[in-house]
């Protein structure tokens, strides 16, 4: 798969992200975390998407201690919430904002790290469903309210083991080429009938919760933090980035 390397150093002029709603799924830790307190830092209005509420309320202390745009939470387990709670979702976002400008897919579930031969089926159920269907289920349902924004982003997360196939990554990998494939798909379909760009992007190793438990032998502080790896997340949900679509990023 052809990937593009992230323009080095991006950074956005203060203020950048004005007037932009942006959706961030997995809001409350890691890189969603760092990426809706980025948003916000750049003038945006955050939906803090995820299903920990105690994280979410935190985050959203830190955007409103920091004088930014009054963010919104949205406590949703995406292992279990019924379709019609996407729709609900959009119906209660449509009466609050008459736009959406970016949605960024970074929710995921690593799973269970073992021969496909010894993966158990409810497990890989579950990471499919929350790395793959809840993507295509969310997307749908907000589609509307995208397509009413001047021009939207919509990012999905991969990984390089969603590039190429890696021995014992089991449903995560095949979720993240999942996601690939979807990226493919959806950019095409919109990229001549709408105003929605469409892209994905591997933040590559980041030093978050998910890494550590993927790599317990590793020195956590070899890898970037969230903070670190900013500048594309910033490029592509800012209008820097328009007219790019279907393209495959790594974050460095
Ligand atoms: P984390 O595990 O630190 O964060 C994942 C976030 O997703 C958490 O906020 C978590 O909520 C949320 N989440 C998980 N399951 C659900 C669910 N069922 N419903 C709602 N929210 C959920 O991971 P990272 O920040 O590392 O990963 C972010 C993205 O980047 C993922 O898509 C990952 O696959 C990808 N990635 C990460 C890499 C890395 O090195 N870190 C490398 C390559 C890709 P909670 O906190 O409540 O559990």
């Amino acid at each position: 798969m052809k990937t593009v390397r992230a323009p080095q150093g991006y950074q956005a002029k203060p203020g950048y992200l004005a007037g932009k709603n942006i959706l961030v799924t997995g809001a409350g830790d890691g890189i969603g975390r760092a990426a809706a307190k980025t948003y916000a830092d750049h003038g945006a209005t955050v939906l803090l998407l995820g299903r920990t509420a105690s994280k979410l309320e935190a985050v959203y202390d830190e955007i409103e201690a920091a004088g930014n745009a009054k963010p919104a939470i949205i406590e949703m387990d995406l292992s279990s919430a019924p379709p019609q709670s996407y729709l609900n979702l959009a119906d209660a976002l449509a009466a609050e904002f008459d736009h959406l400008d970016g949605l960024l897919h970074n929710a995921a579930l690593l799973g269970e790290r073992t021969p496909l031969n010894n993966a158990s089926y409810d497990k890989w159920q579950e990471v499919m469903h929350v790395n793959v269907n809840a993507q295509f289920i969310l997307t749908q349902a907000l589609m509307p309210l995208l397509q009413q924004a001047p021009s939207a982003s919509i990012v999905l997360t991969s990984s390089g083991v969603g590039r190429e196939g890696r021995a014992y990554w089991g449903a995560y990998a095949v979720s993240k080429f999942a996601t690939e494939g979807y990226m493919q798909i959806l950019a095409q379909e919109l990229e001549n009938t709408s105003r929605i760009r469409v892209n994905s992007l591997n933040p590559k190793g980041t030093n978050t919760a998910m890494r550590r438990s993927a790599y317990p032998a590793e020195n956590p502080s070899n890898n970037p933090s969230p903070d670190d790896i900013m500048g594309v997340y910033l490029f592509l949900m800012s209008d820097d980035s328009l007219g790019v679509t279907g393209q495959a990023f790594d974050a460095r």
